[in-house]
């Protein structure tokens, strides 16, 4: 039990308590569509976690997180490293995020904390009826994801080109170096990627993925195989000397669109207006204090990303309504969480995610609860919402959403829908500076379909396909409006929690982290929270605890993780449990007194680098 002695004021040793059966083939669970994990789990690997003194730079592929540390060694800032390591992202790990989607990021400069919203937009010919059949009803998720209908005008880029100008030291040009170096000269497939794309059907189907990712006989590459992307390497030139405008105007823009637009079966409305209209948004972050009675009790200040994300608003909740449940006198059973607590959290994230449906949507076009989004954070609003869970059981019949302020909410829940690849880079570099960025293309290979100008050079650059997180139905079935349902120019809703840690008396940032995993993000970031705030662990311990979650009332345990008296004990409880993989890929780094320790997900393929 060494690594619960390790607190984030402690210096924590290097552990290794991970020691799972690794199963190599991709599970996909069926067990409940909405259950479907964005990624298919590949191999486990217990990681060692990384102890440095003055910057780390943590990204889920070694060659993306090497691109980071080179930023941070010439003297570059953690945006610096943010942008090397997301363009090498889009060529080492293209089935999660790239510059074909959009991301989240939230920054601290030692003084003020920024939210930078890089979210897609949806087309300015986009209506509620986008996801619907002729018949009225939603479209079957894979319907509504492979083609051009699903794509959103891309934002990471704009969004990165924004943070530099604020925050850059080194020039935009030079952080653009590795990922063009290493498409023009090839890189090894990493066996996760591998993995993925065995398991992947419908990429084969767009014929410049066909012949990029696949061998002449449609075999996927085998992990090792070095792959040369001389397209995306052009791309990534234009974008390092003209900027961001390389990519959302010209000739990329233009295929882009064509690509959207000329898919034969299910194509999308996506235009070079959408494009060259985007505008990446500076947002006010949602912060929250958070304090963690045990003794010595301390005060932290927890902060993510606002609306279009519900990702901080749920792990606050959930973390805000455990506080006012016997939850912090439970500590771990064997080292993970035991069903008493499981309970505890299950319920507290029942109601988060009652909440999550009813109100949260793109703030340019759906109000906060009265008082604002910060209300549903609000302490006395949790403790009332924490009434309604009985400590031992048991589980309530339903989770009905809250209400925060006076005036109650017209719209309708949206319903539980599947949310799929992502990535996640956590940063802190020399200067004081640190951040918490989470990157996807929405599904793994988003829309599948692979963007290439067509002047003869192999590869491209995938497209997302995010639109896919709007409620499919735009109204519920009492005929109120959804507030997260599409419409033109919008933003979708997000589960996207990349999450900042602060001293509330000092002020200090204590920890940067995050995770992919679609509706899970929320339950991967709010474990690892619980784990390094109540439970003492280090940034790779509790990274390494097993995950669970709840999602469409089903209590999910990551598959075995757990025993089976503690799914029998929830079951006792009332709680539907299933066991499923539950492949996030978190990575965290905490401060210690002497300098960071960093953690990434044992689930992926993730390390942390830094001096
Ligand atoms: N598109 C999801 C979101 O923004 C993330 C999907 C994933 O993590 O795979 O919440």
């Amino acid at each position: 039990m060494r690594q619960l002695l390790c607190t984030l004021a402690l210096a924590c040793a290097v552990t290794a308590s991970f020691a799972q059966t690794a199963p190599s083939a991709v599970a996909r669970p069926e067990a409940a569509s909405a259950i479907a994990q964005p990624e298919g789990a590949s191999a486990l690997r217990a990681k060692p976690g990384w102890a440095t003194r003055t910057f780390a730079v943590a990204a889920a592929n070694p060659l993306a997180t090497e691109a980071g540390y080179t930023m941070l060694r010439a003297g570059g800032s953690a945006v610096d490293a943010a942008v090397a390591v997301q363009t090498v992202l889009s060529l080492v790990e293209p089935q999660s995020s790239g510059i074909g989607g959009g991301a989240f990021l939230l920054h601290f400069d030692g003084k003020a904390i920024q939210a930078f919203d890089g979210r897609e937009t949806a087309p300015a010919t986009a209506t509620p009826a986008l996801f619907l059949k002729p018949d009225g009803q939603p479209m079957a998720m894979r319907q509504a994801t492979v083609g051009g209908r699903s794509v959103g005008a891309p934002g990471v880029v704009p969004m990165l080109a924004l943070a530099h100008r604020q925050h850059g030291k080194l020039p935009w040009a030079q952080l653009f170096a590795p990922a063009i170096a290493l498409a023009r000269d090839g890189f090894a497939v990493s066996p996760r990627m591998a993995t993925l794309l065995a398991a992947e059907t419908d990429l084969k189907t767009d014929p410049v993925a066909a012949r990029y990712f696949f061998d002449a006989s449609g075999q996927p590459w085998p992990a090792g195989h070095i792959l040369r992307n001389p397209e995306l390497a052009a791309v990534l030139q234009r974008i390092a000397s003209e900027g961001p405008s390389a990519l959302t105007e010209g000739t990329v823009a233009q295929a882009i669109a064509a690509k959207v637009q000329g898919h034969a079966s299910n194509p999308g409305g996506l235009t070079a207006n959408d494009l060259s209209a985007y505008q990446p948004i500076e947002r006010t972050p949602l912060c929250m204090a958070y304090r963690v009675a045990q003794a010595p009790p301390r005060n932290y200040r927890l902060c993510g990303m606002p609306p279009p994300s519900s990702g901080m608003l749920a792990v606050g909740q959930i973390l805000g309504t455990l506080a006012h449940t016997p939850a912090s006198t439970l500590a771990l059973e064997a080292e993970k969480p035991g069903a008493p607590w499981l309970h505890l959290y299950t319920e507290a994230a029942r109601l988060a995610f009652a909440d999550r449906a009813q109100f949260v949507a793109d703030p340019q076009f759906v109000s906060a609860p009265e008082g604002g989004w910060a209300s549903l954070l609000d302490d006395a609003y949790l403790a009332q919402r924490a009434t309604l869970i009985s400590p031992n059981g048991p589980r309530m019949p339903r989770a009905l959403p809250g209400q925060a302020g006076a005036v109650r909410s017209s719209y309708a829940p949206m319903a539980a829908q599947t949310e799929h690849g992502t990535s996640h880079i956590s940063v802190v570099d020399a200067w004081g500076n640190a951040l918490a960025m989470t990157t996807t293309i929405e599904d793994a290979w988003g829309a599948r379909l692979m963007v290439n100008r067509g002047v003869g050079l192999e590869g491209g650059f995938l497209l997302n396909n995010q639109l896919t997180d709007f409620s499919f139905a735009p109204t519920g079935a009492d005929g109120k409006l959804v507030a997260n349902r599409v419409e033109p120019g919008k933003r979708p809703r997000s589960s996207m929690s990349p999450t900042l840690v602060f001293d509330a008396d000092s002020g200090q940032l204590l920890a940067t982290l995050g995770s992919p995993g679609g509706a899970f993000i929320i339950h991967f970031t709010a474990k690892t929270l619980y784990a390094l705030l109540h439970w003492g662990l280090n940034a790779q311990t509790a990274i390494d605890l097993p995950n669970f979650g709840v999602m469409d009332e089903v209590l999910v345990l990551e598959k075995g993780r757990f025993d089976a008296a503690t799914a029998s004990a929830l079951r006792a409880r009332g709680h539907t449990v299933v066991q499923v993989p539950l492949p996030s890929g978190l990575q965290a780094i905490a401060r210690t007194p002497t300098g960071w320790f960093g953690g990434a997900d044992p689930r992926r393929e993730g390390v942390v680098l830094g001096d």
